[in-house]
């Protein structure tokens, strides 16, 4: 098994989770960018954002952001702001091949992000 956001899934390698549920499962970032730094990682190994199914895969990504949105309140940051980000392919940044969300709070974000 190659993808390590998979065995974080299936439980075989280690990871903080704050969330799980039948289709997804929220965990911290190993390496967080701000104080809160979780990541939402749907079950099944979707490779990026080009690999959802038009009209299948819309439900899930909509379920994303309300686990998003369920961490932010639970962590106490909805109110103050949190920035969701997804990173498609190498120019965007993406390191890890398994589509994840991003959840980043807990001190101001610049914009334009870098
Ligand atoms: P990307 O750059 O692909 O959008 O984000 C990948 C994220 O996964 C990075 O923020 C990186 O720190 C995180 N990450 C990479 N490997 C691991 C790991 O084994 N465990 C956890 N918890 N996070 C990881
Ligand atoms: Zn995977």
């Amino acid at each position: 098994m190659e993808c390590v956001f998979c065995r974080i899934v299936q439980g075989k390698a280690r990871a903080q989770v704050l969330h799980e549920d039948e289709h997804c499962v929220a965990f911290q970032d190993i390496a967080p960018q701000a104080p809160v730094h979780v990541l939402i990682v749907p079950r099944r190994h979707i490779p990026h954002t080009l690999a959802l199914r038009e009209g299948g895969d819309e439900a899930l990504m909509g379920h994303l952001v309300q686990v998003a949105n369920r961490l932010a309140r639970k962590l106490g940051v909805a109110d103050r702001g949190f920035r969701l980000v997804i990173n498609t392919n190498a120019e965007a940044g993406q390191t890890v091949f398994h589509l994840h969300v991003h959840l980043l709070a807990g001190r101001p974000m610049h914009w334009p992000p870098g």
